[in-house]
């Protein structure tokens, strides 16, 4: 089984700052990261690997810093990491499109697996883009995936219910954090990443003349006011507020 995970190195949002003045986030210093969903991606790879067989190739469009990102990958497991480069801005669109002229270049391709959505941006629409654009079958959402030889299974979380659904290959499944628990790479692991190939390619090698067709006018942060209640009772009396409370917001079935 030939499999592409698809990662996104992101910053780490929970050490991101809110500038109180302009509302606008800080981005300068934020510590990247791979986005939390496609280590996800990639346990999943891994595990249908295990069971079939097979190459894993990371494939992430970002800057040239992101090779760290890949090696936490190829530390996981992967075999072989590409890193498409690009200068300017770019948006929904055109990231869809020069992963789909990377998955092409590849080549020879089974599953590609994404993240339900990035941790940042959050839109979820880079997968079934994608799927789009190589005119493949998508299963989003994925629960659980059961892999064989001629096709794959996937429970898809439809919020209120499960959904299985069948597909043949070369499909495009997006995973939900809930599909498994991420490994973390042994010592050995990682210095043995640092022999794993990345291959560099530039945006404009796949597809020259790309444009954004969406402008990002401005980022803010969203204020969010704190209530303050601090219930100073005895334990018990505390909880029991609490969870009134709670049940008063419909943060909790009342
Ligand atoms: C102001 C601004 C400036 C930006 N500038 C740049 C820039 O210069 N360079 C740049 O690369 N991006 C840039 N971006 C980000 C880019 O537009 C988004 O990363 C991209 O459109 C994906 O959106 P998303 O994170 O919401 O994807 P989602 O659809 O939420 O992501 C779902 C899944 O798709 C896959 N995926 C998403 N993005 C990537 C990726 N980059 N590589 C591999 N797999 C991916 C992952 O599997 C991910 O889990 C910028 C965004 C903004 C708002």
């Amino acid at each position: 089984m030939n499999i592409i995970v698809c990662a996104k190195q992101v910053i780490d949002i929970s050490e991101m700052k809110i500038d109180s003045s302009t509302k606008k986030p800080i981005l300068q210093g934020v510590p990247q990261k791979i986005s939390d969903i496609d280590k996800n991606a990639m346990e999943e790879a891994i595990k249908i690997k295990e069971k079939l067989g097979g190459k894993i190739t990371v494939l992430t469009i970002g800057p040239a810093n992101a090779k760290e990102r890949i090696k936490e990958l190829l530390a996981m497991g992967a075999d072989e990491g590409v890193l498409v480069t690009n200068s300017d801005y770019i948006d929904y669109y055109m990231t869809a499109v020069l992963l789909a002229e990377a998955v092409k270049k590849i080549g020879n391709y089974d599953i590609i697996i994404c993240g339900e959505a990035s941790v940042d941006l959050f839109s979820g629409q880079i997968g079934p883009r994608l799927a789009g654009l190589l005119n493949i079958p998508q299963l989003t959402y994925t629960l659980n995936v059961t892999a064989e030889k001629d096709k794959i299974t996937a429970e898809r979380n439809m919020g209120d219910m499960a959904v299985t659904t069948e597909s043949n290959y070369p499909v495009l499944i997006t995973v939900t954090k809930e599909i498994n628990e991420p490994r973390l790479p042994s010592l050995m692991q990682i210095l043995g990443s640092a022999n794993k190939p990345i291959n560099e390619w530039t945006a404009d090698s796949l597809s020259s003349g790309l444009k954004p067709l969406v402008e990002t006018v401005e980022l803010k942060g969203v204020p969010m006011e704190r209530k303050n209640i601090i219930y100073k009772d005895d334990i018990d009396e505390s909880i029991s507020k609490l969870v009134d409370s709670l049940a008063k917001e419909g943060v909790i079935g009342g």
